[in-house]
């Protein structure tokens, strides 16, 4: 340490501070890094790796990026997984005795990232922090960009599943959590396949309970937590104060829009593991994982990314609640009937900004005047939103206006001050508006006159001179001066001062000009200097209002999901669906929505479907590959998740009993990087069905048991089907290629079989996509590969093969079906075993020496009640 130079000590006890973020450390006009940092940004951003004298023997590796330029390598170091950390100086290196003072002002990572390309437009960008115990878990989010910020808490004593819902639902790019999440290998198993989140795990000083209390009650600026629905919540105020906590220490500055928390029920929401998200396509393809041909891609016809992130939320979060749904559907409807208003409301969100971001931006000090005239104009599109919203006859349009503020006054005040051409920087002036202010128009007006003075003394010097071409001209380095072109160089009058030759000509000043610059530039300076504390103020006196700008713009980025809604289902023909507490789905003509949009011509063929959780509660599906049968049982899901979203659906009619979740094992999707084989990912999946489907769940699966030899994957469904019939009788619906499953029908009640119809011909087969009643007779597997091109002679051997073993088959049979020689099912079954060996596993790695006396207590009394 001693033989470094005094900078290079500086670096390194800066860098201390922060030893996990790569430090940008700011000299003159460039961030530059040092040591393993330069060897690390040199290759992950390909920059030139160089050298730097460090008072060692060996130059210390250096690279570094322009200041002005750092914020895309900022955010592709960010995308890589690194933390970045800014250091700048702290202190005017005028006034500096010795080195220059310099330290972290912000440290960057994915989830406190505010602004820039890393930042997508149509999702928020999520710090999520969880707190749990072995009994409840805590969970508190936000997203700095837009100051959204909610917390919840939950019992996973008995399903833990419910947390991991959570976080694939959330997606946070980011994650904090005490060290008994952290050491939960199930949650972590987990994490590792739901989320491409960045894990830090906080020392316990984060999370204490008291500090998380203070910290809370200051950023929502209350007297105390009480008022903010947390009471005996103290795992979510405690998530929810470590999340604080870290935002200050990494951001160093008040987020004042930070400053409203959501507790939220996790029962409201349609629960949905990260398998369903996925398979169902709500936000993402599964393949390439974009929006486009997932159901969001679909449904967004928003016209604002609020609004657009908004839609996402819902689509996220389907409700459970008839009532709600239904308040949502019936302000879809009444826009769905009234064209006109559905065209104004189009045109006027198409003009309105980011309202969110943009309060964001306010309140972290980063916007511009062009900011606060996007704010402007946005806002004069209110009224005549507001105007539409009045003629919509529905509750939930009443309920919105009574919360919707114009900001008149807003929009009223950035109109006198702002002017309408400003600059992008802050502090070059010309952004307030003539007349706003008396001092900058008084400036003005002595750089206009000191303009024209300059004009008449062009003039007056090219009458005194005779030199035509003498012009008066200023540039950034020399100030203003006389040019003269050489050719003219003999009539330059006496009193001209030389200051610059240049190749074709020379330029002067005169004590008269250079009187004249002064007052320029200094009416310049003050200008530039009174302009941006003018513009401070502005933007102060703004964010007096930020509360009523940020309801604002909630309800409008909910006008837009709604009006969306409308659209998409006016353009696709959707039908507004019956939703209520019934146990039932009634489906007349049902279609799958993105298949559907897929195809030309409508040639979409649709199915009706009638599902209960009584006679009709296990719905067994055969028909060969490619028949459409996973599509059948995805559209089904499908409907059911739009309708509870509020969004009307694609059939000729619809009856909707709610459903608590949405379950589906649909398709083999090899996870290889998480090193688990298809069959273990589908039993993993089918085993958290099994044990946390209720009787008001739906439940889709799609070839369960295909993962493994056909007898063991023949057993498996069936025990499957058993089961969810017998013990959790939820709504179910099975594709499968067992045909043998079928005889179930006959022997257990609540089991249908349907089957979807191909007709034979000579040429092969034809898929008629029609779903019917019964099971079907035949696989054509070989009429399938035949269609899918495989060559002629491998067909025709393959189908002598077929007969073949067809009759050898025949021989072996018994002459009773399946389902008589199965041994009968003793009711014991019902996963005890199971449950035992789950317990004994949790007390192995129960971390007895981070729980309090009473977590452990409490612990016991909840297993005494599970054995
Ligand atoms: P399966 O699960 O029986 O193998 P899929 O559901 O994957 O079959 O359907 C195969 C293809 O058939 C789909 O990609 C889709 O293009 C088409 N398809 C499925 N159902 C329909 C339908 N009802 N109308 C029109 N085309 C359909």
């Amino acid at each position: 340490m001693e033989q470094l130079t005094p900078m290079m000590r500086q670096y390194l006890e800066v860098h201390e501070k922060v030893k996990d973020a790569i430090l940008f450390f700011r000299l003159g006009d460039f961030y530059e890094m040092f040591f393993d940092d330069a060897i690390t940004a040199s290759r992950e951003l390909d920059i030139t790796l160089t050298g730097r004298e460090c008072g060692l023997d060996e130059k210390a590796p250096m690279c570094g990026v322009p200041y002005h330029a750092a914020e895309s390598y900022i955010a592709k170091l960010i995308e890589k997984g690194y933390k970045v950390a800014i250091c700048e100086q702290v202190e005017d290196p005028k006034e500096a005795k010795g080195i220059v003072k310099r330290d972290i002002v912000r440290v960057l990572s994915p989830g406190t990232m505010t602004e820039g390309k890393y930042l997508k437009e149509h999702s928020n960008n999520y710090l999520m922090s969880i707190c749990g115990n072995v009994l409840e878990t805590g969970i508190a989010y936000v997203d700095l960009s837009t100051g959204e910020f909610y917390v919840t808490q939950f019992s996973i004593y008995e399903n833990k599943g419910l947390l991991l819902d959570e976080i694939a639902k959330i997606n946070p790019s980011e994650l904090l959590m005490n060290t008994v999440v952290y050491k939960d290998k199930g949650i972590n198993d987990a994490l590792s396949r739901t989320s491409n989140g960045y894990i830090n795990v906080l020392p316990n000083r984060y999370f204490e309970l008291e500090r998380s209390k203070n910290r809370i009650a200051q950023a929502m600026s209350v007297y105390s937590v009480h008022s903010l629905g947390l009471e005996n919540r103290e795992l979510a105020m405690k998530a929810a104060g470590a999340l604080l906590a870290y935002i200050e220490e990494t951001q160093m500055q008040v987020m004042q829009h930070v400053n409203a928390l959501h507790y939220y029920d996790v029962g409201q929401f349609m629960a949905l593991d990260h398998a369903t998200r996925s398979n169902l396509e709500l936000t993402k393809t599964i393949r390439g994982g974009e929006k486009k041909g997932s159901l969001l891609g679909l449904l967004d016809k928003t016209r604002t990314s609020m609004g657009s992130r908004k839609l996402k939320q819902w689509l996220d979060e389907p409700l459970t609640d008839a009532k709600k749904i239904n308040l949502r559907l019936e302000a879809v409807e009444i826009l769905f009937d009234q064209p006109m208003q559905r065209d104004t409301l189009k045109n006027r969100l198409e003009q309105i900004y980011d309202l969110k971001r943009l309060v964001g931006k306010m309140s972290m000090g980063t916007c511009n005047a062009k900011d606060l005239l996007a704010l402007k104009d946005s806002i004069y599109q209110i009224p005549p939103i507001k105007e539409v919203m009045l003629a919509l006859n529905a509750p939930l349009w009443e309920e919105m206006i009574r919360s919707l503020d114009d900001l008149g006054d807003i929009g009223e005040l950035l109109e006198r001050s702002i002017d309408p051409d400003p600059p992008l920087s802050v502090k070059e002036g010309n952004m307030i508006r003539d007349g706003y202010h008396e001092e900058v128009d008084h400036y003005r007006e002595i750089t206009t006159d000191s303009k024209n003075l300059l004009l008449k003394m062009e003039q007056r010097e090219r009458e005194k001179s005779g030199i035509r071409s003498l012009k008066i001209k200023y540039n950034k380095v020399f100030g203003y001066y006389i040019e003269v072109t050489n050719s003219n160089l003999s009539s330059v009058p006496p009193d001209y001062i030389r200051k610059q030759t240049l190749a074709n000509s020379e330029r002067y000043f005169t004590p008269e000009l250079k009187e004249l610059e002064n007052s320029i530039l200094e009416a310049d300076q003050k200008l530039e200097e009174l302009e941006y504390i003018l513009f401070q103020e502005i933007r102060s006196e703004i964010l007096k209002s930020l509360d009523r700008i940020k309801t604002t713009a909630e309800i409008i980025s909910q006008v837009d999901v709604l009006y969306a809604l409308a659209q998409v289902s006016f353009e696709n023909n959707y039908i507004r669906p019956k939703v209520d507490e019934s146990k039932e789905i009634l489906i007349v003509e049902g279609r799958h929505p993105v298949v559907e949009s897929m195809l030309e011509n409508n040639a979409f063929v649709p199915n009706s479907v009638e599902v209960d959780t009584k006679d009709n509660r296990m719905i067994i599906i055969t028909g060969p590959n490619m028949a459409g049968k996973s599509t059948y049982i995805r559209q089904i899901a499908l409907i059911v998740l739009m309708a509870q979203t509020g969004c009307f659906v694609p059939a000729a009619q619809a009856k909707i009993g709610v459903v608590d979740r949405i379950f589906t094992r649909v398709g083999a999707s090899d996870d290889l990087a998480s090193g688990h084989s298809t069959f273990m990912v589908e039993m993993s999946e089918v085993s958290n069905i099994l044990q946390n489907a209720t009787k008001d769940s739906l439940v889709i699966l799609d070839e369960v048991g295909r993962g493994t030899s056909t007898f063991d994957g023949l057993s498996i469904a069936w025990a499957v089907v058993e089961h969810l019939v017998d013990h959790v009788g939820c709504k179910t619906f099975f594709a499968t290629h067992y045909h043998e499953l079928t005889e179930m029908e006959e022997v257990k009640e609540g089991v249908r079989n349907y089957c979807i119809k191909v007709q034979e011909r000579e040429t092969g087969v034809l898929f008629l996509r029609k779903i019917v009643s019964g099971s079907a007779d035949k696989s054509y597997g070989i009429e399938v590969a035949k269609l899918a091109g495989l060559p002629e002679p491998v067909i025709r051997r393959a189908n002598e093969l077929l007969v073949v073993l067809e009759q050898k088959e025949d021989k072996v049979k018994k002459s009773k079906s399946l389902a008589q020689t199965l041994p009968i099912v003793e009711d014991r079954v019902n996963l005890f075993n199971y449950k035992d060996k789950q317990i004994i596993e949790e007390l192995d790695q129960l971390p007895l020496d981070e729980m309090t006396p009473m977590e452990s207590m409490n612990y016991l009394y909840a297993l005494k009640k599970r054995v």
